[in-house]
């Protein structure tokens, strides 16, 4: 059911199974928005150039959880291989619920990431990258690119280096592997430019006694008959060869004579060689490079190992990993205070907006219950409840008929979700008891820094 809304604003969202995706053509769309508050982005132009700029604005925004969001490519529209792999691949606006479970699970990893306290920069746009492969469970895999100075462009941590920094790129990823944070997959070698890092040569051969490129090539002749052997310049005559030694025709290579080797001759210095040397000219600065002079460096595919999963929930780079829910139901009050604890504090920093609710019903037939059939109704309840929840939502239930809800990055304005609690729970009660119509109450609380955990639980 795709539900495409245009806003007031002239912002174009996608709102599908509560998941708000926007669609961007220019920068600017994205300057106006709260980007906290959406869940994935959708390229919507055929400009390069415009896709460039709101990619890069995306992927390298100081929140990282705005940077980590999920963000796609309109099938409608080509863009580049050096584009594409920044993104999360191409979505088709007319089955756009097929790719909510991978905004689902992106989302999911993103929220568990607490933001990062490192400041030095290499450092953090190490940890961006890992962040990065962890919540895409993605090896990065670079690919070829003309436009690129070192000939390859890797997903996501080439959007933090200038073009003509790409050799600190790879010294940062190789520091990254050094400490294990990520595993490296050879690929390919590259040769790189001594003065400007560039990998654009022009290769030749020369002249190893005066570095000259005019320089001639001649097949060596071996006449079989008479053993002798010269360049077969020497044995031109007319239009076949000739032995200047025997003066004997030579018929058929392979019988008469042989090819067994090639001699060069340079043109500038008369030097005669078997070996010539080797020149590389950059087609960017005009450096000529000898061979032993050129940068080599390796290229490959990086993954997240499990040194770097920690790194990343590791207190004094990251933070604690926030255990969430997986599975459908709720989890224990002693651990929901612990999150929600957890959650002022958070809020204290990043100034966002999350919400606490308290879901709750009175039923005098329902009182009635044995513990055993409570507790089963507890259960129950607590998956129609958390099927309407995000899956970043937290849920815990105090009994059968109340149940406590954390909604992380939520503003009061956003709460259809426990709308639809309200109405569908309570018609799930009408029509199962015979008492009259059931009534939900919902208390909302916006959690403030103010606040402590006997703030919601008294
Ligand atoms: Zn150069
Ligand atoms: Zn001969
Ligand atoms: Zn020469």
């Amino acid at each position: 059911m795709l539900n495409l809304v245009r806003h007031n604003d002239n912002s174009r969202k996608i709102i599908q199974d509560g998941y708000a995706l926007l669609l961007v053509s220019h920068k600017s769309e994205l300057q106006s928005q709260q980007l906290t508050e959406l869940d994935g982005f959708i390229l919507d132009t055929d400009s390069h150039v415009h896709a460039k700029e709101i990619i890069s604005y995306v992927r390298t925004h100081t929140n990282l959880k705005v940077a980590l969001k999920p963000l796609f490519i309109n099938g409608t529209y080509q863009l580049p291989k050096e584009q594409q792999i920044h993104c999360d691949g191409i979505v088709e606006l007319s089955t756009i619920s097929s790719y909510i479970q991978r905004v689902a699970t992106i989302t999911k990893r993103v929220q568990s990431l607490n933001d990062p306290k490192l400041v030095a920069n290499q450092l953090l746009i190490q940890y961006k990258t890992i962040a990065y492969s962890f919540t895409r469970n993605l090896q990065l895999k670079p690919v070829t690119s003309r436009e690129s100075l070192i000939g390859y462009e890797f997903p996501f941590i080439s959007l933090f280096y200038k073009n003509n920094e790409a050799v600190e790129l790879l010294k940062n990823l190789q520091k990254a592997t050094e400490k294990n944070y990520l595993s490296f997959k050879l690929l390919d070698y590259i040769h790189l430019c001594k003065s400007c890092s560039g990998n654009y040569l022009n290769f030749r051969e020369c002249c190893p006694k005066c570095d000259s490129i005019d320089i001639e090539a001649h097949d060596m002749v071996h006449h079989f008959v008479c053993a002798h052997v010269a360049p077969e310049k020497d044995f031109k005559k007319n239009d076949g060869l000739e032995c200047p030694k025997c003066d004997k025709n030579l018929r058929h290579i392979g019988i008469d004579y042989d090819k067994p080797s090639t001699i060069y001759s340079c043109n500038s210095c008369s030097h005669e060689f078997q070996n010539p040397g080797m020149l590389s000219l950059c087609m960017d600065c005009s450096t000529e490079n000898k061979l032993e002079e050129l940068l080599q460096k390796s290229i490959g595919s990086y993954a997240i190992t499990q040194a770097g999963e920690q790194l990343l929930f590791d207190r004094n780079t990251g933070g604690e990993r926030v255990v969430y829910n997986e599975g459908i139901g709720n989890i224990n009050k002693e651990l929901f205070k612990i999150i929600v604890n957890q959650e002022i504090k958070r809020i204290k920093e990043s100034k966002g907006n999350s919400v606490f609710a308290n879901v709750k019903f009175q039923s005098n037939q329902l009182q009635l219950l044995n513990s055993r059939s409570k507790n089963a109704l507890m259960k129950e309840i607590g998956e129609v409840i958390k099927s309407y929840l995000k899956d970043s939502d937290i849920l815990s239930a105090e009994s059968y008929n109340n149940y406590y809800v954390l909604l992380p990055e939520t503003k009061e304005t956003q709460l259809n979700r426990l709308e639809l609690i309200d109405y569908n729970l309570s018609k799930l009660l009408s029509d199962n008891l015979t008492e009259e119509k059931q009534e939900i109450e919902i208390t909302i609380h916006k959690i403030a820094e103010s606040d402590n955990i006997q703030t919601y639980f008294s």
